[in-house]
Order: C-alpha cells, then structure tokens, then sequence
C-alpha cells in the first residue's frame, strides 16, 4: 500500500517553501471562532504551516450604506504568515476548501460570510490569471488588511517595491474605524469571553 505523503511527511522548509501572508475575515456566526478554526483547518494541511498570526480587528462591511448593517453585520479581520509549499493556485484551493468547511455560501459578491481566506502577498511574486491576482487587488485600498500586515511585518513591501505602510495615509476614514479587539493571543492562547454584542 502507498502510504500517503500528505499525512506521513512532517513539514520540511526547502527552496520550495515560500512565506505567503493571508488575509482573513468573517461577518458571521461565531466570527473569531471561524477564523481560528479556518487556520486550524489550514494548519492540519501537512504543506502549510501557521508562522504566526496578528491581532484581531473589528471593522465594519465596506462600502456600507445607511440601513444596510443588519443585511451585513460588521467583520473581524486578521492576517496571518504561513510556509506553504503548494503553488499559488494549489494553495488557493486549498482556501476555498476551508471556507467551505466553515459552512460558506456564496451568494451575492461581497456579501456577509463565514469564512474568507485570500492571498494578500507571495514574496516578491506578481500573478494576474483570471482566478488569481497576487498581490490582492484591494491591499492597498483596505485599511482591515494593511494594518494587521503591518503588525507582522512593519517594513514590508509589495514587489513594485512600494511600502505597505505608504499606503496608511489614503486610509485615514478607514483607520477611524478599525479597532484592534484582541491581542495574537485570539489564536495562540485560550478562548476569551467574546464581549461583542450580537445585535450591531
Ligand atoms: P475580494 O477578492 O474583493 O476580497 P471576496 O474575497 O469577497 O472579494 P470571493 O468571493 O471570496 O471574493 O472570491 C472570488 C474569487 O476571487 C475566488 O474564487 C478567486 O478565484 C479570486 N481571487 C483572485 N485573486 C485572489 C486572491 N489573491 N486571493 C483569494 N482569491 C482570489
Ligand atoms: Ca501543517
Ligand atoms: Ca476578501
Ligand atoms: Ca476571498
């Protein structure tokens, strides 16, 4: 019998190892708790590991109108470093396996979800095919991921070479509400008592 390489091959950092940062978020059900388990999820792939993980933020569901915050409650957002060996569009995959394990359904673009794992940056890797564009097209526009990116990595770049944080002074509005709610303690340490209220 041939043994299965994915369950009997412990992780080994190799040239084919690459450090991806992944953006991630939830605006419903137990948000924190999909956003752990999703990276439970990841983390159980012998390809991936988990490196390390940002705090969590609160941000609300862009381009909101006035009564629209019932139809699409607020996220939590947080970015993650993880190894990955699998190629772009492998790894991609594998992402939407785990959000569809969280219980996601995607019915309209942009609309209240479980679970959403995207591919912020892949080293200095630029990628534009129809399923897949590294860096994310909305980094530089999106105050809930170049935030927490920044909180892993302050220097970081984008391969054209710009700073991720040359892009903090268009996100000014943004910024004003963003909030940081828990410490990386949300993913490495024991649940907390979640103190968001269900009704915003
Ligand atoms: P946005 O991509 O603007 O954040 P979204 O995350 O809500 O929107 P989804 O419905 O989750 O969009 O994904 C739609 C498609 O986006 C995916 O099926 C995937 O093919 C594509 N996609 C393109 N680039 C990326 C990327 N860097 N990371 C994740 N998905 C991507
Ligand atoms: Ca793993
Ligand atoms: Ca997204
Ligand atoms: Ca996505």
């Amino acid at each position: 019998m041939n043994t299965s390489q994915s369950i009997l091959v412990p992780f080994s950092s190799s040239s084919q190892t690459a450090h991806v940062y992944l953006g991630i978020g939830a605006s419903l059900g137990d948000r924190e708790n999909n956003l752990r388990e999703g990276l439970h999820l990841l983390e159980r792939d012998a390809n991936i590991r988990v490196e390390r993980v940002s705090g969590l933020y609160r941000s609300p569901h862009m381009g909101l109108a006035p009564g629209d915050k019932t139809r699409f409650p607020f996220h939590l957002n947080a970015v993650a470093e993880i190894s990955t060996t699998p190629k772009p569009i492998e790894l991609l995959d594998r992402l939407l396996e785990a959000e569809e394990e969280s219980g996601r359904v995607r019915s309209e673009k942009w609309g209240a979800r479980t679970l959403d794992l995207d591919i912020v940056l892949w080293e200095s890797l630029t990628l534009s095919s129809e399923r897949l564009m590294i860096p994310h097209p909305g980094l530089s526009r999106r105050a809930f991921v170049v935030v927490p990116l920044l909180e892993l990595n302050p220097r970081i770049a984008v391969p054209n070479g710009t700073r991720v944080s040359d892009f903090l002074g268009s996100l000014e509005a943004d910024l004003r509400h963003l909030t940081r709610i828990r410490d990386v303690e949300w993913y490495t340490g024991q649940k907390i008592e979640a103190k968001l209220s269900a009704a915003e």
